[in-house]
């Protein structure tokens, strides 16, 4: 049928799943070689985290989540020994449109006012405590050079807040043009909060707005970062692979019009078949194409079906949930604006849902897979027992996506034993956790 045909095109079998772990394969050692990085789709971004939690660390952290517009104060304090623990205060502060596009230096001073307010809050006035940071947005080049401007300046800023911890803010002293460097990913702040449940934590996984991986890599395999000796953690940056046409024959005329109509065309290759933002625009322009073609909605294109950005991830959660009876598909539907659905519409319409979904567990599932084969050739095991900290809100809402990710994990790498474990608030605890790990590295350092 012609239903048939099309949803074929967004199938992927085996064999091109094992292609795409091998590409990714290849490209994550170009990434992390000195010869190849700049041509390479998948950055390898060295994040100057040196080791996860150990449970020894402790003490009183803050930690400065940047979102898109507002941001977070957090007091961290991590306890060792048997009150083991991790405690958390916050305060939300806005950042005001006029400061959100004025200079970094506005945004710098507000965010300064905001520290000290709460450290008056908190009744802390003056402390001088270890600081980290970490970004909820997906990536925007201006903003991080905005944000790299940010980080800049607050480690010359040392008056109130003594700065600490981040090699990388040195790093970014004199290589300036360095790509993203300064960033503790949200992926990182997730590796270290599970890392601290759980010490086989060293691979952390985002799938929601975006997606992204990071993961404990050798030292001796990082080339843009001088030493050879223990492990760095690596910020994968993953979603950008694809941008050098890795993926072009596995795409579908669908993958090519999201692209095309995107922010960024040709960029984030990967990430726009898999995560939350866009699928939902995938499944909009397969229903598209199906209407046009006279196979949904009675063949009327509603004005409703033609805007973009209808299709959260939520209603991808909500019409694959197995409890859910087609008259429910239906009401979500209308819930959406498309109104006019028949019962065979909801079947397709959750078909289509289906099929997108799946391929995006499945792909996630093959990077994930080069990912921990990678580190268990590093390790020269026959066996690798490790866990994934993961966050997003595809992955933790999806009733399908989480499993299917996970099959194809054991079916592409079964040399490999992977636990997952979801991070609650990686961000805000992530980087304290960062901050309190790196404080404890510097002091055994000193001994
Ligand atoms: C960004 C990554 C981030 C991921 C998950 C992506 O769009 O490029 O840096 O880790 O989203 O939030
Ligand atoms: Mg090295």
């Amino acid at each position: 049928t012609m239903v048939g045909c099309v949803l074929d095109t967004l199938r992927l079998s085996r064999e091109q799943l094992l292609e795409v772990k091998r590409r990714f394969s290849e490209e994550m050692t170009r990434g992390l070689s000195k010869q190849t990085h700049k041509q390479a789709s998948i950055k390898m971004l060295p994040t100057y985290v040196r080791s996860t939690p150990d449970g020894s660390e402790h003490g009183d952290f803050l930690a400065l989540d940047l979102g898109g517009s507002s941001f977070r104060v957090l007091l961290v304090r991590v306890r060792s020994g048997t009150k083991r623990s991790v405690d958390m205060q916050q305060k939300i502060y806005s950042i005001p449109q006029e400061i959100m596009q004025g200079t970094g230096e506005e945004l710098f001073n507000h965010i300064v006012d905001c520290i000290a307010d709460f450290l008056e809050y908190m009744g802390m006035k003056g402390a001088s405590l270890p600081l980290g940071f970490t970004f909820s947005f997906p990536c925007d080049q201006t903003k991080l050079d905005e944000y790299r401007i940010l980080l800049y300046n607050l480690t010359i800023y040392q008056t109130m807040i003594y700065i600490f911890c981040f090699p990388v803010l040195t790093v970014l002293d004199d290589e300036f043009d360095l790509n993203f460097v300064a960033v503790v990913n949200d992926t990182v702040g997730t590796m270290m909060t599970c890392g601290y449940e759980d010490p086989k934590c060293e691979v952390g996984l985002i799938v929601g707005t975006g997606t992204n991986a990071c993961y404990m890599e050798e030292m001796h395999n990082i080339e843009l970062v001088e030493g050879d000796n223990g492990r760095m953690c690596v910020n994968v940056e993953w979603g950008a692979f694809g941008e050098n046409g890795e993926l072009e024959e596995f795409c579908t005329e669908f993958d090519h019009l999201v692209d095309a109509c995107s922010n960024y065309p040709g960029k984030q290759r990967y990430e726009k078949m898999i995560s939350g933002m866009y699928l939902g625009e995938i499944v909009r322009n397969v229903l598209l194409d199906f209407t046009a073609k006279g196979l949904l909605f009675r063949g009327k294109v509603s004005e409703r079906l033609k805007t973009r950005g209808i299709f959260e991830t939520k209603f991808l959660s909500q019409i694959e949930s197995d409890r859910l009876a087609m008259r429910q598909v239906r009401s979500i539907l209308q819930h959406l604006g498309l109104t006019g659905s028949t019962c065979d519409d909801s079947v397709l319409v959750k078909e289509v849902c289906s099929v997108v979904a799946r391929r995006a567990a499945q792909l996630s599932g093959a990077g994930l897979a080069a990912v921990v084969d990678k580190i268990r050739q590093n390790r020269n095991l026959n066996q690798l027992s490790i866990t994934v900290g993961v966050d997003g809100t595809l992955y933790k809402t999806h009733p399908h996506f989480s499993a299917i990710m996970q099959e194809t994990l054991r079916d592409l790498a079964p040399q490999c034993e992977v636990t997952f474990l979801k991070s609650e608030d990686g961000s805000g605890k992530g980087a304290a956790l960062i901050t309190a790990v790196a404080c404890r590295v510097k002091n055994e350092g000193q001994q």
